[in-house]
Parts: structure tokens; sequence; C-alpha cells
């Protein structure tokens, strides 16, 4: 909730310091009668509608989870990004093809010095004004502030260059503002090419974090009784609702109501300091059997031998039934079914008369 509340606060400003913008560059614009600041008044247009979609989108990704929708709607705020990707776009596209005019039919526009001064402060509250919604986003991990706030800047850099040109225009009488235009409108594509396929491919489903997996399994080993923690694979709907699920390693002495108070605790606590729902697997560890060790350290040689292994874990020897099972964290790279059959020969011509069963696991997190 805190967290909607702050993307509504960031955006309504960026509403407010647009309005004010498109209000005094529409006024300069028509007096001037330069279309390069009309343009600009129009794209701040752009920007405070992306506000608005922002505001929207958060208010319907807030929605509470229902009987249709039990994981909430916070995937929306990836919709709202992907629109104002296309806004951003639109900007670029449209600001090519005006410059492109104006650099192929430089047209002289009289700027007075208070039209200049007006796009000088102008671009300075734009600048400001971006940095300030960006660095909410990023602080919060709001795609679409981060992404309108990008937005911001890089039209206070479009504004900039009006700016240049009116300067150039006025000393050296020479029409600059197309050839501007194109470079900025490069800039402005590229960066909206990149948003969208940030926010695509967050749709899609990207690897954890690496700072976030690897703080969730040192929490959930420092617990006493977990011997290890392995694969973490998280889940998220919206970028404030992860689910997941960890298997942990504990002695095979330890009794199902041992077993049931450790991993309450850890799921409880991982609530609390992570925001994230995690399900909690059990690997028994065999504790006192002189050959399962013998045979795990065989298979660790074995393992070691193969690069395209990730890890091996959950380990577990059943010695008077002969039966062994482990799993194997495979590189995406590998024929991961070749390899197991490879490492199960190893293990049978050492182990003639021992059953093996083997878990192939995905690399989910680091
Ligand atoms: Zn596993």
């Amino acid at each position: 909730m805190e967290r909607s509340r702050k993307i509504i606060r960031t955006s309504l400003i960026g509403i407010a310091v647009n309005a004010v913008l498109v209000a005094a560059k529409l006024a300069v614009g028509l007096l001037s009668g330069s279309i390069a600041v009309l343009l600009d008044a129009v794209n701040n247009l752009g920007d405070a509608l992306s506000s608005v979609i922002t505001i929207i989108g958060t208010k319907l990704a807030g929605r509470a989870p229902d009987k249709k929708h039990p994981y909430g709607y916070g995937r929306i705020e990836y919709l709202t990004s992907v629109v104002i990707s296309v806004i951003v776009l639109t900007a670029g596209i449209t600001s090519l093809k005006e410059s492109l005019k104006s650099a192929l039919h430089p047209q002289a526009a009289s700027y007075s010095a208070g039209v200049l001064l007006v796009i000088g402060i102008a671009v300075a509250a734009k600048l400001v004004c971006g940095q300030y919604i960006k660095s909410v986003g990023k602080q919060i991990h709001a795609q679409t502030l981060v992404a309108s706030g990008s937005d911001s800047v890089f039209d206070a850099m479009l504004s900039l260059g009006t700016l240049a040109a009116a300067g150039i225009s006025v000393i050296w009488g020479i029409s600059l503002e197309g050839i501007l235009g194109i470079l900025i409108s490069a800039v402005i594509l590229k960066a909206g090419v990149e948003m969208l396929l940030e926010t695509l491919n967050s749709i899609i489903g990207i690897r954890a974090d690496r700072e976030l997996s690897e703080a969730l399994k040192a929490k959930v080993n420092s617990y006493d009784g977990v011997l290890g923690a392995y694969d973490l694979a998280l889940h998220n709907y919206g970028p404030s609702e992860i689910i997941g699920s960890v298997h942990v390693e504990v002695e095979d002495s330890m009794t199902a109501r041992e077993i049931h108070s450790l991993t309450r605790r850890i799921a409880m606590e991982v609530y609390t300091a992570f925001g994230i729902a995690l399900t909690v697997g059990i690997y028994a560890s065999n504790t006192s059997d002189s050959r399962a060790s013998e045979l795990k350290k065989d298979l660790e040689q074995i393992v070691g031998r193969y690069p395209e292994i990730l890890q091996m874990h959950g380990f577990y020897a059943r010695v008077d039934e002969k039966m062994a099972t482990f799993d194997l964290v495979m590189d995406f790279k590998a024929d991961g079914a070749q390899v197991r059959e490879r490492v199960l020969n190893e293990l049978r011509g050492k182990y003639p008369d021992w059953n093996f069963s083997i878990i192939l696991d995905s690399d989910y997190s680091d």
C-alpha cells in the first residue's frame, strides 16, 4: 500500500509539472511561431498522459486478490509499462519525422529573449522532475515510474536541443534544429526499445535478482538444523508479489514435529523479512552411516568430472535397501538426460547391485 501511494504521489507531481509546461510552451510556441517548441508542448502532454496511465495502472494493480485471480492483479503494472514504452516510441518517431522535415527545409523562427528564457526554465524543470521520478521508481522497484522518469529526462534533452538550436540561430543565423532533433530522436527511440524489451522480459519471466536469491539462501541457511538450502525458485505476480519454494537438507534423525517447527519458522520469518511466501521442501541427510558417506564421496568425485553439472545435492542413501537418491543441477546448455545416463553408468560400474534415482534440477537461481 505504501508503495502504491508513493507511485501515485510521484505521478501527480509529474502531471502538475507537465501541465504547467504544456501551457507555457503552447503560449511561447504560438507567439514565436516555432514548430519545435509546439512539438515540445505536445511531447509534454504525452508525459502527463503517461503519468495518468501510471496512476490508473497502479490503482488496477493494487486490487485485492479474488477467486478468479488468486495471485492478485500486480502484473497489470507490466502492461502499464508497455503502454508507456509505446508512448515513448511514438514520441521518438514523431520527433524524428519532424526533425527530418526541418533538416531538409530549415525555417527561421523568431526567438525572443523571453522565449529562450521560458525554454531554459522548462529544461531545468523537466530534468529535475524526471530525475526525481526516476529515483523514486528505482528505490521502490516501480518500472512504470522509472520509464516515465526516463521519458522526462529525454524530453529535457530534446528541449535543450531546441534551446541550443535557437541560440545558434539567433547568434549565427544558421538553423540546426533539424540535425539536433534527429540525434535526440535516435536517443529517445533507443531508450523506448530498451524499456519495452525490459518489460517484455519481466512478463516472460527472468532469473531472480542475484542479490535477492543469495540473501534468501543465506537467511534459510542460518537456521539451526538446516544443512543446506537448494532449488530456490521464485515467481512473481507483479513487482511486489513474489511466491517461491526452496528445499532444505536436514538430518534424517529429525522428527516430523521438529521439521514442522523448523519449516514453519523459516516460512514465517522469510515472509516478515522479504515479503515472500516460501514453501519449504525437505531433503534428508544420512547422519551415521559410513557406507553412505563413502558412496557420497565416490559420487562427488564422478560429478566433479562433469563441468556441465553445476551442483549435486539432496543425496540420501538407504543402505539396507541399496538405494540412493540425489539431484543434479544442470547447465541450461547441457543435454541433461545424456549426462545423467553417463553418471548413472559410472555409478553402476562401481555399485552394480545398487539402485539410483536421479532428479535433474533446473538452474533457477544463483
Ligand atoms: Zn533439488
